[in-house]
């Protein structure tokens, strides 16, 4: 399939970028990897006018330490997620996940930021970002706004993205000492998107957990902070009737499709065995760290 016809503009400033997208209106979309936005331009699912190219935007480019943040540009491709040092060295949950994503050719495309602002609840970035506590910083014709990745999604490609805005960058709290955490993805093949995937960020004081984090893939039109489900696991030592408590916690928040992946009771119960297992793989490395 083809894409309709389109007018491509490549800006190298932020600046020119939300001026353009303000000024052209509904007609117009960002582009940055392109893969998501092409294939349903292909489908012609999205007949956007205009395209405009965020990939000449050094500013939207880097990984870099702000104090106690990491500030991950929306530029950076998946696969710069999956080489860099830093967050091997400080949040290297965010490369685990990284590598669950499609396969190496995407990766070398797809961006952090189109993987957060496109709003599918199948990509695997977003639920990451809520359970790390991560803000979006949203970059517009105005200035600059912050919104946290747990208040960001709205439904399925309906985000509190305002005409002409853009995520510019990613702003992530590195946990404290003490803390762990894992991404669980079910998947029928390498590559595809998650049947169920659940992200967990703890910390524990000894044996006992005393913060814990957990957000849902795939199991509902968006992806889902499971606030009861993470607050079931504080105070505890982590039994397996504890474990049991937080995956029936955030099954119940799910509502999942029924599609190829399978039956929606299939993929509820699948969200509990994922949260079960990046429950005590996050809390096993909470101790080891
Ligand atoms: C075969 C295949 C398998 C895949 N499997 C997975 C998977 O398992 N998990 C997963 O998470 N993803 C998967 N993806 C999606 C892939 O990760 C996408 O590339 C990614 O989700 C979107 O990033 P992008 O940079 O390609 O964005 P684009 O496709 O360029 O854009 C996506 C959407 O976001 C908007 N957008 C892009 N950047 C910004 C920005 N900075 N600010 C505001 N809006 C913006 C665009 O206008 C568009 O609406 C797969 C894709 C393919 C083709």
């Amino acid at each position: 399939m083809i894409p309709g016809p389109f007018t491509y503009h490549r800006p190298s400033r932020v600046s020119d970028a939300v001026s353009l997208l303000a000024a052209l209106g509904d007609g117009a979309r960002p582009l940055a990897g392109g893969h998501s936005l092409i294939p349903m331009m292909k489908l012609r699912m999205a007949a956007p006018e205009h395209l405009v190219d965020l990939g000449g935007i050094a500013e939207l480019k880097g990984i870099a330490e702000d104090g106690g943040t990491v500030v991950i540009g929306a530029g950076v491709t998946i696969a710069e997620l999956v080489r860099s040092d830093l967050l091997a060295a400080k949040l290297p949950v965010i490369r685990e996940t990284a590598l669950l994503i499609a396969d190496p050719q995407v990766r070398y495309k797809g961006t952090l930021g189109g993987n957060v602002a496109n709003g599918d609840p199948g990509n695997d970035m977003p639920a990451l970002m809520q359970a790390l506590g991560a803000l979006y910083v949203l970059m517009g014709t105005t200035g600059e706004r912050r919104v946290a990745a747990r208040d960001f999604y709205r439904g399925a490609y309906d985000t509190t993205l305002a005409p002409g805005e853009i995520v510019g960058a990613i702003r992530i709290p590195v946990p404290p000492a003490g803390s762990g955490a894992a991404y669980e993805k079910l998947k029928r093949k390498i590559g595809d998107y998650a049947t169920a995937a659940a992200a967990v960020v703890l910390t524990m004081y000894g044996d006992t957990v005393i913060n814990c984090a957990i957000a849902l893939t795939n199991v509902a039109d968006r992806p889902l902070f499971a606030k009861a489900a993470g607050a079931e696991a504080v105070a505890t030592a982590l039994y397996p009737i504890t474990v049991k408590r937080v995956a029936e916690a955030a099954m119940a928040i799910t509502d999942p499709a029924a599609d190829g992946r399978g039956p929606a009771e299939y993929r509820r119960e699948m969200a509990g065995v994922v949260v079960a297992r990046a429950l005590l793989k996050a809390a096993s490395r909470a101790k080891g760290a």
